[in-house]
C-alpha cells in the first residue's frame, strides 16, 4: 500500500464505473484509478486518476496491479467486454489482488414486447432480414461489420464516434450517446419508419428507453444476448454494492449516500 492510501484499480467504461469513481475517490483514505480501454475519442471526465489503453493481456494486468500496488481491483466494464473480464479474473488470482465485479442484471422482457434473442452480432444479422427492412443499430460501432453484407437493408446507426467501414451499404448515422429519453426514442423510431431494432442486452437505465419505445410500436427487437463471464468472481449489480463491498475491505472507507 502506498501512503496516498488503498490504491483501487477500476476497469471502466461504463455510467457504473464513473458511479463507483465518484464515491470512492471522495474517500481520502483511498487512491482510485480508472482505467479506459480508448474506445471512444472524448471520453467524460472522471474523478481520480485515468490510465488510458489496453494492459497487455492478462500478464499485463498482473504486472500493472504489482507495480502500481494496487490493493483492490473492481471489473465495472461493459457485459459485453467479455475479455477484459476473463483477464481480470486471471490477473487478480495471479497476483492475489481481490476483485469484484460489476454486474448490471440484464433485461427481461415483459407484456408486448417482441422479442427475439440471438447469441451474437452475426446471428443477429442473420435473423433480421424475416422480421424487418429498416433496422434501428444500436450494437455500437465495433459491430458493423457483422451487418456489412445486408446489402438491402436501411439501417440508422447510433454510435457514439463515426463508424468506419467495413459496414452496410444502405445507412444513416447518428452520433449521440444517452442517456435518451421515451419520448426521444419514439420520434426516433417514427421519422425513420424503423421495422426492427437491435440491441445488446446491456440492461443499462440509460439506453432502455429504446425497449419501452419498441413495445409501443409494436417493433419487434432481436436482442443479442450477452457473452459468458468467468466462474467465481464475486460480483454486485451496482455501484452502491462495490462501495459497501470496497468498506468491508478497507474499513475506514466511507458508507454510500
Ligand atoms: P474487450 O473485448 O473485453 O477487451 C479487449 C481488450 O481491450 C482487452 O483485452 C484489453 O486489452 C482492452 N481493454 C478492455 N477494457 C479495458 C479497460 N477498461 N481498460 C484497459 N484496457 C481495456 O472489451 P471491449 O468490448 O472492446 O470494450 C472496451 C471498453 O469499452 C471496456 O472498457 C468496456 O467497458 C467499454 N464498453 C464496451 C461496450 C461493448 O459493447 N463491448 C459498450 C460500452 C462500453 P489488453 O489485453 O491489452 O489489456
Amino acid at each position: 500500500m502506498s501512503g496516498a492510501g488503498r490504491h483501487i484499480l477500476i476497469l471502466g467504461g461504463t455510467t457504473e464505473a464513473r458511479r463507483l469513481a465518484a464515491e470512492l475517490a471522495a474517500d481520502p483514505a483511498l487512491r482510485v484509478t480508472s482505467s479506459l480501454a480508448g474506445r471512444v475519442a472524448e471520453p467524460r471526465l472522471l474523478p481520480g486518476q485515468v490510465r488510458i489503453g489496453g494492459f497487455g493481456g492478462p500478464e499485463g494486468l498482473a504486472r500493472w496491479l504489482r507495480e502500481q500496488q494496487v490493493d483492490a481491483l473492481i471489473d465495472a466494464t461493459h457485459p459485453f467486454a467479455g475479455t477484459i473480464s476473463f483477464n481480470a479474473a486471471q490477473a487478480a488470482a495471479d497476483v492475489h489482488v481481490p476483485l469484484l465485479a460489476v454486474r448490471r442484471p440484464g433485461w427481461v422482457a415483459t407484456e408486448g414486447d417482441h422479442w427475439h434473442d440471438v447469441a451474437s452480432l452475426e446471428g443477429a444479422a442473420e435473423a433480421l432480414p424475416a422480421l424487418g427492412e429498416r433496422a434501428f443499430l444500436t450494437t455500437g460501432r465495433m459491430g458493423l461489420a457483422a451487418f456489412a453484407h445486408l446489402e438491402h437493408m436501411w439501417f440508422l446507426v447510433r454510435s457514439v464516434d463515426a463508424p468506419e467501414p467495413p459496414m452496410p451499404p444502405r445507412m444513416e448515422t447518428l452520433l449521440d450517446r444517452g442517456p435518451f429519453t421515451v419520448e426521444g426514442e419514439r420520434e426516433l423510431l417514427r421519422r425513420h419508419a424503423v421495422d426492427v431494432l437491435v440491441t445488446k442486452d446491456s440492461g443499462a437505465a440509460a439506453t432502455a428507453a429504446k425497449l419501452v419505445a419498441a413495445r409501443e410500436a409494436g417493433v419487434p427487437v432481436l436482442v443479442v444476448r450477452r457473452p459468458p463471464v468467468p466462474q467465481g468472481v464475486p460480483e454486485v449489480a451496482g455501484p452502491a454494492e462495490a462501495v459497501e463491498w470496497v468498506r468491508r475491505l478497507f474499513p475506514r472507507s466511507r458508507p454510500f449516500p
